[in-house]
Order: C-alpha cells, then structure tokens, then sequence
C-alpha cells in the first residue's frame, strides 16, 4: 500500500529541514521518499493525501503517559482502568497525532503494555518500577490494582522482557503532590465528614499541615484553621483531626517513595537504561542528592515534568539548570496548563524553561485531569508560536529528540527520511490541534480528524 501526502510544509524533524510544499512518500509500511515539490498533474499509484494548508510531521513520541494500559495505573498503583478507558486515552493520543507512547505507570507487567499495544495502533511502550521501595510505596498510597503476579516481577525481569525504561519513580500521589490533591485527600476528607473538597482546597490544606517540601516541621496552624474554613471544613474538624488525617494520608507512602527513587536511578545505571523521574519540590532534594553520586556513569537520568507547578518557577529553574550541568536531560510536561487548565492553572514555569536554550531536552503530556491532558502536538505549536524554539526544534522535542534520548522507544521511527517507519502526521498549520491525517506504520488510522477502522484491532 502506498500513499502520497503532498502540498503541506514538512517538517522532517531531523535538524532544521522545513520543506514549504513538500511531499512524503510512503511505501509497505515505511517512509520511501521525502520530496521538494511533487507536481499536481503527476500521476501516484495510491492513496493522495492534500495537506495544502497542513503541517506535515513525524508522529509524535510521548515520553511521559498513564493509563494506557492494563494493570497497575500510576506510580502508586491504583485500580486498573477497564479497557475501554485506556483504549479511550489511546484514542485521545492517535486523534491528537501521537503515535508513540511510553507508559510511566510502572507495575503494569509486560503482558500488559503488549495487549495494549496489540490493541491499538498507537505504538505502546513500557517502564518498570518493581523495586521493593516503590512497591511499598504504591501499596501505602493505594495498591489497589496490585496483583499476586506484580510481587514477583523485577526489573531486571522487565527490562529482559521489553521493558525499555525505569519509571515513573515517585509520583503525585506516593510523594504528596498532586495526585494526593486531586484524589486522595479529598477521598479521606469525604470518608470522614462527608463533605467533598476540590484540589485546589485540598492542596491549600496539604500546604498548610507540610508545607510545599512535605515536611511535617512545616506545619502552620494559622493557615490550617483559614484553609479549613474556606473549604467549609470548620465545623466537620478540629484543626489536630484534620492536620492528622492530612499526614495520614500522605506520608505513610512518601518514605519508601523517595527511597524508591534512588533504588531506581541506582538500577538504571546498573542496567544501562535510562530512568524517569518525578521531578517537584517534593523531590527536589534528592534529586540534588543523586545527581552528584550518579555524575559520570554515564546513566540517563531524565527529570520528569521539570516543569512541576509544586515548584516556584525560580525553584523549578534553578534545578533545571543544575540538573543539566550534571548531565541530567529535562522533560516538561503540557500537562493542561495551555488549555483546560485544571489542574495546572499557570504557564509561568512552562514558558520560564521553555526559553532558555538547551534546558528542556523533551515535552510529554503526564496524566493532566482524569486523562484530560493537553494535546502534545498543541505544546509542540505553543512552544514554536512561543518563538522558544524555531517550528523543527519544537516539532523534534516531541519527535526525533525523544527517540535519541530514550532508546527502543521508537526505534526507526521520530523522524520523516526514507527508510524510517511510516508513522505521519498531518494537521492545521493554523491549529495543530486540528489533526486531519494520521498513519502509523503507512496505515491510515485518522481521517478527516476521525479514527479509522485500522486504529482498533
Ligand atoms: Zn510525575
């Protein structure tokens, strides 16, 4: 099968090529040529695609996902979503011209990343984290969706079967951040008194009990008893009960949780894979810590959402800053800080990083609410629209640059040159949100902004 995509500006992401009114030819599965022009009157014995008006680029490569597959959802391993959820979250990557994911939940098994892989069109990677710490970790945040069969799996037992990363290390909601403002804490606050806060009160009342570094030293009464009330907590609490409830629920998890951390980086650098971790203020420490013990051997270590909201922006710039002199690449997550914006509401640490050249290596989406996250192709037009990197640049952060950095991720894919896997996108230059075409290995899987039959299987 063969397909012609002409007339669009194609973006090869290999280096700074911009081809105005190019074309991609793909052949059996793979990229057979990338044209200056193709003429209109010249015949093509296949599939013709106009992208006249459209950007025409890689399929994108998200470094950063949940729940997108079976098994174990996020770092603390809650519930796993039924199949149509994380099918429904894979639907959301294709439509938006991700092609390419790499699941950072961490306890999902082998097996499990396959079926959804197998699935789906879109290309699922897998991550490990079975470490003894991060598994306790997980089991003191939720557990939930723990099996008898995750005790027995190891990293090394993961990496031998496919898995091609270490992470997500730490997460929101082992190390009391925001997964413990959006689910956890509210849960425990409605078991107890009824009453339902949203993740903003949650998190003014976390803030208040341990402060922005989950430290127990920092509690403040003052601001507790201002929070609690705000939230219409007054009457169900006294401030003792709800500071208790507060640190019952999150550092029981955060511990093991950090601990777990170094027990990653240590294995990734053992191992020769590259590790993914959670960067926020929460972690901040340990991330200084680590990042001299690990100078020089050579391990890939990658600051998750450097980004992070928990941080000041100053506080999230100076540790990207020391985490890149240490040699450790940072991805910023869109979150849905663009956007919906609803569970990161400002824009300030995104563009603060985003300018500085070379600080920010690669862009991912994280979870964002519910799996409501922006879409990357949208950060990757922000970043652009931003002038924080020229049109290539920003398309290659979510392209060839994650495909560099994380081995086996996308092997023969993340950029547009002959031989490369057929995986293209075609969307809106004035909106990339605005996806119109979508194939992966040359097979058509949207069109006209719609899943094609080909996308399930
Ligand atoms: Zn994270």
């Amino acid at each position: 099968m063969s397909t012609l995509i002409r007339g669009g500006t194609v973006i090869t992401a290999s280096g700074e090529t911009v081809i105005d009114g190019g074309a991609v030819v793909i052949r059996d599965g793979r990229i057979a040529d990338v044209l200056r022009r193709w003429d209109a009157g010249q015949a093509f014995d296949g599939d013709v695609i106009d992208a006249a008006g459209c950007v025409v680029m890689p399929g994108l490569i998200n470094i950063h996902t949940h729940g997108v597959t079976p098994g174990p959802l996020f770092p603390s391993a809650a519930a796993a979503l039924p199949a149509e959820r994380w099918m429904a979250n894979l639907d959301r990557h294709l439509l938006a011209g991700t092609t390419t994911v790499l699941s950072l939940c961490g306890f999902a098994s082998m097996d499990d990343v396959r079926e959804a892989d197998k699935r789906h069109a879109v290309h699922v990677r897998g991550a490990t984290t079975h470490l003894p710490h991060c598994l306790q970790a997980a089991e003191l945040a939720d557990g939930k969706g723990l099996t008898a069969e995750v005790g027995d799996l190891t990293v090394e037992g993961m990496l031998d079967d496919g898995a091609i990363a270490i992470g997500e290390l730490g997460g929101g909601q082992t190390l009391g951040g925001g997964g413990q403002d959006l689910v956890y804490i509210p849960a425990a606050i409605q078991k107890s008194s009824g009453i339902r806060v949203n993740i903003d009160q949650a998190r003014r009342i976390k803030e208040a009990v341990l402060g922005r570094f989950i430290d127990i030293r920092a509690f403040d009464p003052a601001a507790l008893a201002e929070a609690a009330k705000d939230a219409g907590l007054a009457d169900a609490f006294t401030a003792t009960q709800l500071a208790k409830l507060v640190r019952d629920t999150v550092m029981p998890s955060f511990v093991p949780a950090i601990e777990g951390i170094r027990e990653g980086v240590r294995a990734a650098s053992k191992f020769g894979v590259p590790a993914i971790v959670h960067s926020a203020s929460a972690t901040a420490s340990v991330l200084r810590e680590l990042m001299p013990e690990l100078e020089g051997t050579g391990a890939t270590l990658i600051a998750a959402h450097a980004n992070h909201p928990s941080h000041t922006p100053a506080e999230a710039h100076e540790l990207a800053v020391l985490g890149n002199k240490m040699g450790w690449p940072a991805e910023a997550s869109v979150f849905d800080l663009l956007h919906r914006r609803r569970t990161v509401k400002t824009r300030e640490h995104w563009d603060l990083l985003l300018k500085e050249p070379g600080l920010i290596s690669v862009i991912g989406t994280d979870y964002g609410h519910d799996g409501d996250h922006d879409e990357l192709i949208s950060a990757v037009q922000d970043i652009a629209a931003r002038g924080h990197r020229s049109l290539a640049g920003a398309v290659a952060m979510a392209t060839s640059a994650v495909a560099d950095l994380v081995p086996g991720i996308a092997p023969g894919s993340g950029r547009l040159e002959a031989g490369r896997a057929g995986d293209v996108v075609v969307a809106s230059a004035e909106d990339f949100r605005d996806v119109r075409v979508v194939l992966a290995d040359g097979v058509c899987v949207v069109r006209d902004g719609q899943l094609t039959p080909e996308a399930h299987r």
